[in-house]
């Protein structure tokens, strides 16, 4: 997403930008995306829900979202859903398709399956896909499933850090979704994410409940910390009632029908509270890191001159919860562009 806004924003103020892609396609994570990009409607609840993320940094992207959203629009970008259907959020559902066909179309000057050593703005979508990385800085008991697009293996925050860039809060936080355990397709990321954590009762497999308080709206502190229990995993445990339970258009039920790692409550190798009806070993699967570089609102990268930075690769906007990925790429990305080219 932020390299290809970036791109499309530059040509539009009269530059000659070249994305550089990395992978066999345009897109990246944004194309596999649900494609909601959204704010906090309340800027107390952003900060509420984001407490430890930068404050500057928040605040540029919840004040720029929905003209960054009306310039997606404007550029022919197909809208899917005028609403988030969260009450607490305000945004638009994109077509993924439509909308990295559009940005493309903008960006003008795309080559796939290319990088390069002299980048100007880095938006390489951050470091998930390099187990090494994620092993340093996120420190999960087991390696993670990756729930992202392959080619975002760190290019970006090694480049920066080459560059003497500062790295953001938040190194060690990641966004993700409890996946059955099992291997998964991309075609999976969203129909099989196992989002009702807060409806079941959470046991590691030592048989601990081991989530202290509420489980948060997006279930991303459920996540983090599942990622961190003895290998790497939990088990939902869900009674009739939880599995009444609606998320969106679909009962716990159909969610847990779809996962392959649903087992007896019998079959445990510990013992469950009665009336359990079933069980599903869950384990994250990593969607994209939320720290990364240090950049100002101006999307210059700390302490490295004349280096700019968007999306994923620039860190801490989200930290301490969970907001939208692709709106920060948005919003910085078209900031990147002006600021590369002078025009803030
Ligand atoms: C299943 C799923 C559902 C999601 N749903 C939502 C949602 O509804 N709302 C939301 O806000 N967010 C959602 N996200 C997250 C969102 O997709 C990301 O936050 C967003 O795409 C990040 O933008 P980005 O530009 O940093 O990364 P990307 O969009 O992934 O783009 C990074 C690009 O950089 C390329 N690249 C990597 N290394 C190099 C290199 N060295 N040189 C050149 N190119 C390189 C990659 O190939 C990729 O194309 C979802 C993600 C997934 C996977």
């Amino acid at each position: 997403m932020a390299g290809l806004a970036a791109a499309a924003r530059a040509r539009e103020l009269g530059a000659r930008p070249v994305v550089f892609e990395k992978g066999t396609r345009a897109g990246g994570s944004m194309l596999l995306s649900s494609c909601v990009v959204w704010r906090y409607r309340e800027w107390d609840d952003f900060r509420a829900e984001c407490p430890t993320g930068d404050e500057r940094l928040q605040r540029v992207v919840w004040e720029g979202l929905d003209e960054a959203i009306a310039w997606l629009e404007s550029l022919g970008a197909p809208v899917v859903e005028h609403e988030t259907g969260n009450p607490r959020t305000l945004g638009k559902r994109f077509d993924p398709r439509g909308l990295t066909e559009t940005l493309v179309g903008a960006a003008g000057d795309v080559r796939l399956g290319k990088t390069t050593d002299d980048p100007a703005l880095l938006a390489t979508g951050g470091f998930q896909g390099d187990a090494r990385l994620v092993a340093k800085h996120i420190g999960p008991a087991t390696p993670l499933r990756l729930r992202a697009n392959p080619w975002s293996t760190g290019d970006g925050l090694r480049h920066g850090l080459a560059r003497g860039a500062e790295l953001s809060n938040g190194m060690d936080e990641f966004y993700g979704r409890n996946m059955p355990d099992a291997d998964f397709s991309e075609d999976q990321f969203v129909p099989l994410a196992q989002l009702y954590g807060r409806f079941a009762r959470v046991y590691n497999d030592d048989g601990e409940e081991f989530f202290d308080g509420e489980v948060s709206w997006s279930e991303n502190d459920l996540v983090q910390a599942t990622a961190r229990q003895p290998g790497g995993r939990a088990w939902y445990v869900l009674d009739e009632a939880a599995l009444q339970q609606r998320v969106r258009d679909r009962t716990v039920a159909d969610m847990v029908a779809l996962a392959p790692t649903k087992a007896d409550p019998s079959e445990l190798p510990f013992t469950v509270t009665r009336g359990a009806k079933v069980a599903v070993r869950v384990r994250p699967g990593i969607t994209h890191t939320i720290g990364g570089l240090l950049i100002d609102e101006r999307a210059r990268v700390a302490s490295a001159d004349g280096l700019f930075a968007a999306g994923a690769d620039a860190g801490g906007i989200s930290t301490g919860g969970y907001a939208s990925g692709l709106a920060a790429a948005l919003v910085f990305g078209r900031i990147g562009a002006e600021s590369a080219l002078g025009r803030l």
